[in-house]
């Protein structure tokens, strides 16, 4: 058998092995979250037009004393006509600069009497946004691969954007395999469990920009499990399948893979948790679909979808992998395994000097409290002695 692979190259097959998943037109107010396909190039100037910065007076330029108020500019409603020398006209914050001024004075600068406002000189353009000040007609805003958030939004909506292409959302098949797995909510029978895969990855492929399309929980026979992998094969672009990944005579899912025509490209990864990982992906006969056998231990199931299925999801959407990743600074000592990366659940702190991981007690696969409070999952890789503390390591944030 195959040695473990590492991790970063298990990593690197899984990204390998993905295409891009198509685009499609959503409206800007339910663009949050989502990965731009399209660079946003700005068909305008904006602001579009010269416009007061202050509430006051647009006067002609190198004008002083008492000058005549012949009109007014508001947001929206400009003054029409050209201002002559000698007068003034009232301006509110946003209102286009009317022709023939060249400055505005702040209304706190001056005196109002009789249709009469006096000011004193000021230079010209003074409290004037220019137009284009902000960004200039053809500038590129966003790039593709941007995720939306409220500044990228608000700055498309500024351009004129009521639509934006973004990336499908990827449809992610989640399955648990166990014949002892019963529903949250129902009575425990001798032996069963509540399984409690699903709930946790639903939330984190929601987390992760995809939709989750949840199956009933899988009997551990060999038709079964191939029935429902069928079923998820043909529905989603990433099918996640707890359990049953081992090679115990009650583990069906790699046959059930096999037997489909998913062609494996690994299996076992030198991590703790989760060594027990496998990953395959349908080629042939239309839409590649790629397909995860996770371990069943509710731990490895978590931690490998963060370091696996997570960054599949980001770059099927054409979002970054890498952008959830940064250094740390370890606060323990932690011994390294010979042969094995850790994935140590970790209190994550924002420290003057960078982030600092702790991690979060007792670490065994199946003590899914270990996740608790825990917002990274600090990367310890293999070799002799021990790391920190005081040591960077890499760190997988998570929400
Ligand atoms: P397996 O990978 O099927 O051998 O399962 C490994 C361990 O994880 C066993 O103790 C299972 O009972 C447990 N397990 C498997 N699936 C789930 C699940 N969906 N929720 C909670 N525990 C599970
Ligand atoms: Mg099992």
């Amino acid at each position: 058998m195959a040695a473990p692979l590492p991790i970063e190259d298990a990593r690197r097959v899984v990204l390998e092995a993905l295409e891009p998943l198509d685009s499609e037109s959503v409206g800007i107010r339910h663009a949050r979250g989502r990965v731009l396909a399209e660079a946003v190039v700005s068909a305008v100037d904006v602001p579009h037009f010269a416009s007061s910065a202050m509430d006051g007076f647009a006067v002609p330029p190198g004008q002083r004393g008492a000058l005549r108020i012949v009109g007014e500019s508001s947001a929206g409603h400009p003054f029409s006509g050209r201002v002559q020398a000698g007068t003034a006209v009232r301006i509110s914050t946003g209102a286009v600069v009317p022709e023939g001024t060249g400055a505005v004075v702040m209304v706190e600068r001056t005196e109002e009497a009789d249709g009469m406002v006096t000011v004193a000189e000021i230079d010209t353009g003074t409290n004037i946004r220019g137009a284009g000040e902000d960004i200039r007609r053809g500038q590129t805003v966003l790039e593709a691969g941007e995720e939306l958030g409220a500044a990228a939004l608000g700055v498309a909506a500024s351009v004129g954007r009521g639509h934006l292409a973004c990336a499908r959302l990827p449809r992610v098949a989640l399955l648990a395999t166990g014949d002892e797995l019963v529903a949250p909510g129902a009575q425990l029978g001798p032996g069963q469990i509540h399984s409690s895969n699903t709930p946790a990855l639903t939330a984190l492929v929601e987390g992760s920009g995809g939709r989750a399309v949840v199956g009933e929980d899988v009997p551990d026979t060999a038709a079964g499990t191939r029935a429902a992998l069928a079923q998820a094969v043909e529905q989603a672009d990433v099918v996640c399948v707890t359990g049953g990944v081992s090679v115990g005579p009650h583990d069906h899912v790699k046959g059930a893979f096999a037997e489909l025509g998913i062609e494996e490209r690994f299996w076992r990864v030198a991590l703790k948790p989760g060594k027990p990982t496998w990953f395959g992906v349908r080629s042939g006969g239309g839409r590649r679909v790629a397909c995860f056998g996770l371990p069943g231990n509710p731990v490895s199931a978590v931690v490998t979808f963060i370091l696996f299925v997570r960054p599949a999801l980001r770059a099927l959407q054409g979002a970054d992998p890498s952008a959830t990743r940064v250094r740390a600074e370890l606060t323990e000592a932690v011994p390294r395994m010979a042969d094995r990366t850790q994935a140590l659940r970790c209190r994550l702190q924002a420290a003057p000097g960078g982030w600092r991981v702790t991690p979060t007690g007792p670490q065994g696969s199946h003590q899914l409290t270990s996740m608790l409070g825990a917002g990274a999952l600090a990367i310890v890789g293999p070799g002799e002695g021990e790391v920190g503390p005081g040591q960077a390591v890499e760190a997988e944030l998570l929400d």
